[in-house]
């Protein structure tokens, strides 16, 4: 995995379409997100526009799993664990 600068100085990722967070398909949280209810604004404000302020993103890119319920904001979801 690879997330690199573009020439401009604006952050490219070279791994994925732009706006989109490469770890869709595995992240555990996305296809929570993909629900309708209130959830649903953290696969609109960062999986598929801004995923690089996303907190499980910022640490999966530090080699850090993030916690199962760690959510793009950086507080924690108050629910059962996702398995997956
Ligand atoms: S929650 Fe974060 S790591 Fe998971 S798909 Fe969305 S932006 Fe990517």
């Amino acid at each position: 995995m690879m997330v690199m600068a573009a020439e401009d100085g604006s952050p490219g990722d070279v791994n994925g379409p732009a706006g989109t967070c490469e770890f869709i398909d595995r992240c555990p949280l996305f296809e929570l997100f993909s629900l309708p209810g209130a959830l649903n604004s953290y696969k609109i404000n960062y999986c598929t526009s801004d995923f690089q302020r996303c907190a499980r993103y910022q640490r999966a890119l530090a080699g850090v799993k993030p916690a199962q319920n760690l959510l793009p904001c950086g507080k924690l979801l108050n629910r059962r664990p996702i398995r997956r």
